[in-house]
């Protein structure tokens, strides 16, 4: 497998990158999406948030593909394991919404 799954339990936990420390989903900031140089990508199940150049080149398909086909559903995470990227941990977490989560993808190497 590509990368290493570490699943997150609780809903609206602050997510630290395990590499430089940063809070790259901050709750008590307005734009609480902060992305540090080592992440690759922030999705939910409803789309992507955020998504690094390396790591978007080494998937399947684009993010605007993959948008632009969401009639039928996007399917991140299978858009997300089909990626060429390899040896990254990525965070998976409950939404708090049934079915829906949060991924956030950290490499060991800095991508930005
Ligand atoms: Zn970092």
């Amino acid at each position: 497998m590509a990368f290493q799954l570490i699943e997150i339990n609780t809903t609206e936990q602050n997510v630290t990158c395990p590499y430089c420390h940063q809070a790259v989903l901050d709750w008590t900031q307005e734009q609480y999406i902060q992305p540090c140089e080592h992440t690759l990508f922030i999705a939910m199940d409803l789309g992507f948030e955020f998504i690094s150049d390396a790591f978007e080149q080494s998937m399947p398909r684009s993010v605007d593909e993959i948008h632009a086909n969401d009639e039928q559903g996007i399917h991140i995470f299978n858009e997300i394991s089909q990626a060429t990227f390899t040896e990254y941990q990525m965070y998976k977490m409950d939404l708090g919404v049934e079915g829906l989560y949060r991924y956030i993808g950290f490499s060991p190497n800095e991508v930005i």
